[in-house]
Parts: C-alpha cells; sequence; structure tokens
C-alpha cells in the first residue's frame, strides 16, 4: 500500500494561487506530455492520432484541443476498453468499474500511481473545503462493489491525516450509531441519504444538529442552483443538520473530482490534474458562463488514460478568480443529461431544474416525470407526485409552483405515495428512478 501514497504533486500546494498566465502553461506542458504518453502506450488513441497526424508540438495552447476531432464517448469504452489500457496487466493495482448508470458498467483500471493520484485529488478538495488533520471524517459512501468514490476519499482523507471513519452507506442503522457513537466533523455521501440519516437520528429521538457535524459534502447528486446558491435540496440538508454543504462533481471515467471549496461557489477544476472543455452541440467550445458539454481530459493518469472524454453532463464554468484567491475555474452544478433536455413551447428544460422545484414542496413525498414526444418539438411533460394520505393539495397549484421556479408549466397527476414507489423504486436499480424518457424507442433512463 505504501505506491498508493507515493504519489508526488508535480505542482505546488499553492499552484491553483498562481497568475492564469503559469496555470495555463503549466496545463500546457502536462497536456504535451499526455498526448504524448498516449502516443507511446494507448492503442486506441496512437492509432486515431496517427490517422490525423497529432504530435504534443502541434497544440500550442489548451484553447486548441477543441481543433482536434478525436473524443472519447461512453460507447467507445464499452466497445473497445481493452485497447484503451497502456500497462502490462501486472501493472493494474486497482479495479474500478462505473456505477453503470447510463449503460453497462466499464472497467477503469488503475495503476499504483493513479490511485495515489486521486487520492491526491481528494487531498486537496478536502483541503480547499477546510479539512485538516485535526478533522473526524465520516465516509458515508460505497467503499466496496469496486467503486472509486469510496476509496478515494478514505485515502485523500488519510493523507491529510484525518481520522477516516469508513461507515459506508449500506445500513441507514449503522450510520446513525457512528454518528452518535464517534462524532465525526464532517460527512461525506450522497444528499438524499443525509437527509434520510437526518431523519433516522429524529426517530431516534436524536436531533441531526447536536451531533456536532459542522460540514456536508455532497456527492453525486448537485446541491446548488444554476446561480450557485443551495437548491431546495441543499437548503433542507443546511436545516437538518446545521451545517455547511458543500457540492462536488466526480465520474469514474474522469478519475478526478471538482469540489467546493469553502466558499462554496462550484467546484474548483485542479488544471494539473485534467483539461475542462464545455462544448455546444456542433462541438464548439462555448464562453464560460453558458452551460454545454462536459469535456474531460484527465492528465497524468498512466493505466487507462482518455482524451477528450464526452461526460454528457451539461454545466457551465465560471472563470472568473473565486473569493478562495484561486484563480482555478469552476464547474457549476449539473443541469441535467444532455440527452434528457426537454423542449416545452419554446424554452428548454432539464429534469433536475423540475426535480428542486417539486423538492421545495414539503408535501410532496415521492415523484417522477414521464416525457412523451408532443407536436411542434415540443415535449409533453406529466409529474407524478406520491401525497400523504389525508392531504389534500390540488395538482394544479403544484403545477404553478412549479411553472413559478422553471417557467415551465407541466401536467401534474396526484398519487399515493405507495402507487408513485411502485414506480420509482425498482429492485435492480441502485438508485430511485424519477425520470421516464418515453419519447425514446429504449423506454426508460434512470435519473
Ligand atoms: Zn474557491
Amino acid at each position: 500500500m505504501t505506491a498508493l501514497f507515493d504519489y508526488v504533486p508535480r505542482v505546488a500546494a499553492d499552484f491553483e494561487f498562481s497568475a492564469p498566465p503559469q496555470i495555463q502553461s503549466t496545463q500546457l506542458a502536462l497536456l504535451r506530455e499526455h498526448i504524448a504518453y498516449l502516443r507511446a502506450h494507448s492503442p486506441h488513441y496512437a492509432a486515431r492520432f496517427a490517422e490525423i497526424g497529432l504530435v504534443p508540438e502541434a497544440v500550442r495552447d489548451v484553447v486548441e484541443l477543441a481543433q482536434v476531432p478525436v473524443l472519447t464517448s461512453k460507447r467507445d469504452l464499452e466497445v473497445a476498453g481493452e485497447r484503451f489500457r497502456c500497462v502490462a496487466e501486472e501493472a493494474i493495482a486497482d479495479v474500478c468499474l462505473t456505477s453503470g448508470t447510463t449503460g453497462k458498467p466499464v472497467a477503469l483500471l488503475q495503476t499504483a500511481h493513479d490511485v495515489g493520484r486521486f487520492a491526491y485529488n481528494e487531498e486537496i478538495s478536502f483541503r480547499a473545503v477546510g479539512v485538516t488533520a485535526q478533522e473526524r471524517v465520516t465516509v458515508a459512501a460505497a467503499l466496496d462493489r469496486c467503486f472509486m468514490a469510496g476509496f478515494a476519499y478514505a485515502l485523500g482523507l488519510s493523507r491529510i491525516g484525518a481520522t477516516v471513519i469508513r461507515a459506508g452507506s449500506s445500513s441507514v442503522a449503522m450510520l446513525a450509531g457512528v454518528i452518535q457513537e464517534y462524532r465525526p466533523t464532517t460527512v461525506v455521501g450522497v444528499p438524499t441519504f443525509l437527509l434520510a440519516l437526518a431523519e433516522r437520528l429524529r426517530e431516534t429521538g436524536v436531533a441531526a444538529d447536536g451531533c456536532g457535524v459542522r460540514r456536508l459534502v455532497c456527492i453525486g447528486e448537485p446541491v446548488r442552483r444554476r446561480d450557485l446558491c443551495l437548491s431546495a435540496l441543499g437548503e433542507r440538508l443546511q436545516q437538518a443538520w446545521q451545517a455547511d454543504v458543500y457540492g462536488t462533481y466526480a465520474t469514474t471515467e474522469l478519475a478526478t473530482a471538482l469540489a467546493d471549496c469553502a466558499h462554496g461557489c462550484g467546484g474548483h477544476l485542479h488544471p494539473d490534474l485534467m483539461v475542462l472543455e464545455i462544448l455546444d452541440d456542433a462541438g464548439r467550445p462555448v464562453p464560460a458562463g453558458s452551460p454545454g458539454e462536459v469535456v474531460a481530459t484527465p492528465l497524468q493518469v498512466t493505466g487507462m488514460p482518455l482524451f477528450r472524454f464526452r461526460t454528457g453532463d451539461v454545466a457551465q464554468l465560471h472563470a472568473e478568480r473565486c473569493a478562495c484567491g484561486r484563480y482555478s475555474p469552476r464547474l457549476g452544478p449539473i443541469l441535467g443529461r444532455k440527452n434528457e433536455m426537454l423542449k416545452f413551447r419554446g424554452t428548454t428544460v432539464f429534469p433536475p431544474a423540475i426535480f428542486s422545484a417539486i423538492q421545495a414542496l414539503p408535501y410532496v413525498q415521492d415523484y417522477y416525470i414521464e416525457v412523451r414526444a408532443g407536436f411542434d418539438l415540443s415535449d409533453q411533460i406529466r409529474v407524478v407526485v406520491g401525497l400523504p394520505d389525508g392531504c389534500d393539495v390540488k395538482a394544479e397549484r403544484i403545477a404553478d409552483e412549479i411553472r413559478a421556479q422553471v417557467r415551465v408549466k407541466p401536467e401534474v397527476v396526484c398519487q399515493s405515495l405507495a402507487e408513485v414507489r411502485a414506480r420509482t423504486l425498482q429492485p435492480d436499480k441502485r438508485k430511485a428512478v424519477r425520470f421516464f424518457d418515453l419519447r425514446q424507442r429504449t423506454g426508460e433512463v434512470p435519473g
């Protein structure tokens, strides 16, 4: 295991506070190294780069990456996984699997260097949010099932010297006990799960806001709105725990996380670890402040490095200097999946924006959205909400509440909680399914 902690950063600890030209020149040097490595070791990219004659020196500025006609999709990884491997099998230290939320799970093979690298990524992310060696941190995320995230958090916290409490996410009851017994100062977990945990504590007569947790680091779901203020979900968490709420963004393929700093205004990109592009439908870069697809090139990866990976997630970059003093750009919350964008009478909306509007309604206990193809390129959006027995809130009022938030008034249907749960909770799915896209022949897209 010692090798896992041997990763030595290529940049100084205050790198992200450097002037933008210095950040850009360091990032360009690392990007060129990355291209040279792929040409030398990756069967997939060596062939693609040879076709177009790409050499590292040809990229004179990181923004020129947008002109390189090579992109990588999840489908490419599914079809040609082995051809992305750059090292001998015995050099693989860890096998990470994607969650398979949008397709079949893909293996991302990590060398010891790569594991050290993502541990370092988590170290600097947790440091930026204020975690120190004196803190106790509960990791309420899966450390098993070949997931990268929980493993990376635990290693990153170990690099800081914090006390790691690897409670995982399989048992709310066990976690509730751990919170009371070991009194962590920070908890890392999925926001809806952390809300359920607060509820569990309340049921046992314990107030979550009296447990000494000062900070919640949220993973897997956004906790901010597009304007970077907390979403309804983020606010409910803050209220329940009386703790500061921070967001993160990561996917296994990126092997890199972007996390809020202590100022909580979007996930800081670590430019020594990744190049991030935001592209429009035609593959052109959009200006900072405009949403587009997140396309990432993780740097310094050796086992299965990727080039211009299309995440399918839509978000926007914030390029101005952060209040914390860092010049590293920040990624706003994920607005939705590119292929889930809904068109409604000339406007567009992503399902998470509707989810967020519904989550602000305290009487709605569960919900899902169904979309069908309508006329005139407009989608028919139907929101089904589960209300408690005896609740007489009318569908029309809920539709108006949603319209006030997202400027789209969907059809709303009220059902019993049991009826809604029969649809959202599916035994073979890790997360509740709340988006049913009936516009596509494939039917359901898990949300
Ligand atoms: Zn900051």
